[in-house]
Formats: C-alpha cells, structure tokens, sequence
C-alpha cells in the first residue's frame, strides 16, 4: 500500500489555562504536578470539562441511556467528509434545511459546518452569540445518513433555550457531534479525509479531541 501523507490540518483549538469555555463549564487547569529539576521527570495535573476546546459530544451528552465516549463507533469519526461553506449565517441566526440543501451531501458522509466563528474564539460574546442548527436542518442531516455533525462554533444549539432538540435528534440516532472545530477555512466548500479521536474517557458524555484534514500525495 502506498500512501504518503503531503499536508495535515489541525483543526483543533489548542487546550490551555484562560482559553474560551461555555458560560458555566469548568475551568481549565493546567499545573505542574512535579519538575524535571527536582524529581526525575515533569508531569501536569490538568483539570477539564469533558466538553473542553475541539470535543466530542456522545449520545449520553443529551440522552441518558446513550452511547458514552468510549463507546462511540470510531468509524463514524473517520472517513470523507464534506465541508460547507455558510459563512453567510450570522452569529444568532439558524442554519436550516435549505442552508444545507443547496450541498451536495452522500450517505455516510461527515458533514463540517463553517461559518467563520473559529476565528472569533478569543472573543467571550461570541460564546453566546452564535449560529445553531434549526430542528429542519438536523432533521434533514439525520434522513440523509450523515455520519457525524462538525461545526466550528460552541454548541450545535440555540443558546439559552430549556431544551436542546437539536442535540436530542443527532444524538438519539447516535451521530456524534464535535463541536469548536477551527481551521475549516482552509478546507470550505472541499471534500477531506477527516479524522477526530475523542479521549477514551469511560462512560463520559463527551470528552477533548484532535480532529484532523489530512491530504495525501495522488
Ligand atoms: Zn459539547
């Protein structure tokens, strides 16, 4: 088998002290647990929420008895994904059906959201401010076979609602969502070979991951 890897796109947001987290999650803590100097070796002690930075959210992150992390098919976290360009969806405004329709979509795909939040990251109101999927819209991912959800924003969700049925219909018909994807400018309105490995946290409702574009040599 040949198969050379010529470019790799990280599109994950890099996990450290002061970085953006949803209103009200835990804050992360990175501290040294000892030094190289005084003992044999560094280590951390890292405090996160299972929802920190470039993440996984599991079935069991909406639904009780769902799939946790650890369990998610690893499958549906690889393969070809599809990347859409909705840079014209403003922070507060629904993505719906026929913001996705206009895309070609197939079975099995993993479908990326962009929108351009990814670069507005450092900015606090933009943790409350941000686009979300319309039930249509989640619907539709669901009928056509989507794989796994990706957006490049803080929560799939309308913000400040008691419910969140757009987390409830992916995840009840277990595709995972990943959430706070970054970098996908680089690869909008493209086709990619996309990889995003969530720690192997048991029995977690979600948990940090390193999502990848990567492109091979033809
Ligand atoms: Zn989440």
């Amino acid at each position: 088998m040949k198969m050379k890897v010529r470019r790799v796109i990280d599109l994950s947001h890099t996990i450290m002290e002061g970085m953006p987290v949803y209103p009200g999650d835990p804050i992360p803590k990175i501290v040294p647990f000892s030094n190289v100097k005084e003992k044999v070796s560094s280590l951390s002690k890292i405090t996160l929420g299972s929802h920190t930075g470039t993440h996984i959210d599991a079935p069991r992150h909406a639904i009780e008895s769902g799939v946790s992390v650890d369990g998610v098919s690893l499958e549906k976290l690889m393969g070809e994904a599809v990347v859409l360009d909705l840079s014209h969806v403003e922070p507060g405004e629904a993505i719906t059906f026929s913001d996705l329709q206009q895309h070609e979509v197939k079975e099995d795909d993993i479908v990326l959201l962009f929108t351009g939040m990814g670069r507005r990251w450092g900015d606090e109101k933009f943790l409350t401010n941000y686009p979300y999927l319309s039930l249509d819209a989640t619907e539709w991912l669901v009928k056509r076979g989507t794989k796994a959800v990706g957006v490049d924003w803080t929560s799939i969700e309308k913000y400040g609602g008691k419910e969140h049925p757009a987390h409830d219909k992916l995840l009840s018909h277990n595709i995972p969502v990943i959430e706070s994807l970054v970098n996908l400018d680089v690869v909008k309105g493209t086709r990619i070979f996309f990889i995003c490995l969530p720690l192997k946290l048991k029995d977690t409702d979600g948990a940090p991951a390193r999502a990848l574009a990567i492109e091979f040599e033809t």
